[in-house]
């Protein structure tokens, strides 16, 4: 074995991107490194294979993809298991990823004909000698840019779609799970051997880069917000369109009338699983007088109880080595503005590991609050009500997710964050709803993965008028007289001059 020198940094070497354990440092696999001549060559036989793919229609595709389906969750312990080498999650968690990631397959392959499939579609009055035909065509290639967070769920969440659509998919996985990434297109190569309509090119932000350039019809994108911005730009060459989805900072709110022991309970995993590397992850809460101490002092007790280190731990190492000097400063940042660790604190990070850090009193205008923090850690401040509560958290640029804890007001309150997503009584779970649409607003994003908007995300409308009958009111041509046009203006002012 080579020797790599920060465990869990990816390493290029001879040409080869070497990917290894955030834990151990133990390789998990290493594959080449894609110049961009390879990702034109790649997009250009994508282009081909997706032709196919297309010409196999709903049917085709839908045996296909429950096929692969089948085998991700045949396949699932070799699967979580190197999910666990290569980003070192715990198994337990790989295997929630995966069951989400599997129900999506199964949910586009599926409904891909009702949502997208040609339909006659109602004409009114005007125009009622035509009849109108909608139906979503493929883009034919979708470069997918993928991070290494949830290596799994977050490619599949536009993959599977894409794929339901009728494109072939080039897929760029993060230089940290590039062996994940890599085991996902060979398990869809081995059910459909054919063609290459799902491929991958490895390597880093320039292969990404050089994905944008390469002439897909449509480019997904998850990962941070600073990338995206990148993206976006490449992307603006050629107007090639975009969907985004990129960081958060989700906050979670509890009312003076939610259930303590079940919101500190979904509080805890929401912000902790996956070792708080979570873009939905629940970073900041805010909570109502009345209910705060006794809150604080509930998550404290669940969050104290979780292990951490390696095999069998309920969290693990920080994947990206680099995330631990952002995670350290903003708990110091936190302690030097006069918050409090109620849990964890200033020597919380333990390289690979970050220990639970729970902080009240944090003013907002700190690191903790503002920035994504993406630990183990947990902001819980105190506010006089819940419409603070909603202030506070609409203040950021951010709005990916949120939770709300209560009985009356939960709904409207959750109406009113300003996210493209929110879970009442719970944490994280419209991720796994196959049929609820994923994405985010301002610096969180735009577009929607998953249900109806995220197979539509991935073709497009097609618009058809096919003429019936004569006009009975001839104005879209020449040949109409002035008497047509008068009995226009006159049938005007009947259907539409009335208030
Ligand atoms: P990142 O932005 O560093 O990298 C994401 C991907 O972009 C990687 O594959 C990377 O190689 C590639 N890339 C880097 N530079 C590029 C460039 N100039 N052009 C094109 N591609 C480039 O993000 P990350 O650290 O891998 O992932 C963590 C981030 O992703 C967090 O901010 C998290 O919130 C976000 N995320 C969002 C969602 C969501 O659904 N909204 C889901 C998971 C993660």
């Amino acid at each position: 074995m080579t020797a790599v020198h920060v465990p869990g940094a990816p390493v290029i070497e001879d040409g080869l991107l070497v990917s290894t354990s955030p834990a151990t440092g133990v390789e998990a696999g290493r594959f080449p490194v894609a110049t961009s001549a390879d990702v034109t060559a790649a997009v250009a036989r994508a282009r081909a294979a997706g032709q196919w793919w297309a010409a196999l229609g709903f049917a085709g595709r839908r045996k296909r993809l429950l096929r692969w389906r089948a085998l991700l969750a045949q396949r699932i312990e070799q699967l979580t298991d190197l999910m666990h080498l290569e980003g070192g999650k715990p198994v337990a968690d790989a295997v929630v990823e995966v069951v989400s990631a599997v129900e999506h397959i199964d949910w586009a392959a599926r409904n891909a004909r009702k949502v997208l499939g040609a339909r006659r579609v109602r004409s009114r009055l005007i125009l009622a000698e035509f009849s109108g035909h909608l139906e979503y065509q493929p883009y034919g290639v979708v470069g997918v840019i993928g991070p290494w967070n949830y290596p799994v769920l977050t490619p599949i969440g536009s993959t599977a779609y894409a794929l339901a659509a009728g494109n072939a998919v080039v897929f760029k996985p993060s230089e940290y799970t590039p062996a994940v990434g890599q085991w996902l297109v060979d398990t869809f190569a081995e059910v459909v051997p054919e063609q290459p309509v799902l491929t991958a090119v490895h390597g880093l932000g320039d292969v990404g880069a050089a994905l944008c350039r390469s002439g897909v019809g449509k480019l997904a994108f998850t990962g941070s917000s600073a990338t995206a911005r990148k993206v976006m730009s490449a992307c603006a060459e050629s107007l090639t369109p975009v969907l985004i989805e990129a960081g958060g900072k989700d906050a979670m709110i509890v009312d003076s009338d939610a259930d303590l022991d079940a919101a500190a309970e979904a509080c805890v995993w929401g912000a902790m699983t996956n070792a708080g590397q979570t873009c939905i992850g629940i970073e900041r809460v805010y909570a109502v007088e009345p209910v705060f101490d006794a809150f604080v002092a509930k998550v404290v007790d669940r969050a104290g109880r979780l292990t951490v280190g390696a095999d069998g731990s309920d969290l693990g190492p920080i994947t990206m080595p680099a995330q631990l000097d952002v995670i350290r400063r903003h708990i110091d940042d936190a302690l030097a503005r006069g918050g409090r660790a109620v849990l964890g604190g200033a020597d919380a990070v333990q390289p690979p590991y970050v220990r639970p850090t729970v902080l009240v009193d944090v003013p907002e205008d700190s690191a903790a609050v503002q920035e994504e923090t993406f630990g183990p850690t947990l902001t819980i401040n105190r506010v006089s009500d819940v419409d603070e509560a909603v202030t506070r958290a609409n203040a950021l640029t951010y709005g990916l997710g949120g939770s709300v804890f209560g009985r009356r007001r939960a709904v409207a309150i959750a109406r009113r964050l300003r996210s493209g997503m929110a879970s009442v009584n719970s944490a994280l779970a419209f991720a796994g709803m196959s049929t609820l649409p994923f994405g985010g607003v301002g610096d969180s994003g735009f577009g929607r993965i998953h249900g109806a908007d995220g197979l539509r995300e991935f073709g497009r409308a097609k618009s058809i008028t096919r003429r019936r009958a004569r006009s009975l009111l001839p104005s879209m041509t020449f040949e109409r007289t002035p008497a047509d046009v008068a009995r226009l203006v006159k049938a005007i002012k009947l259907m539409y001059g009335r208030s």
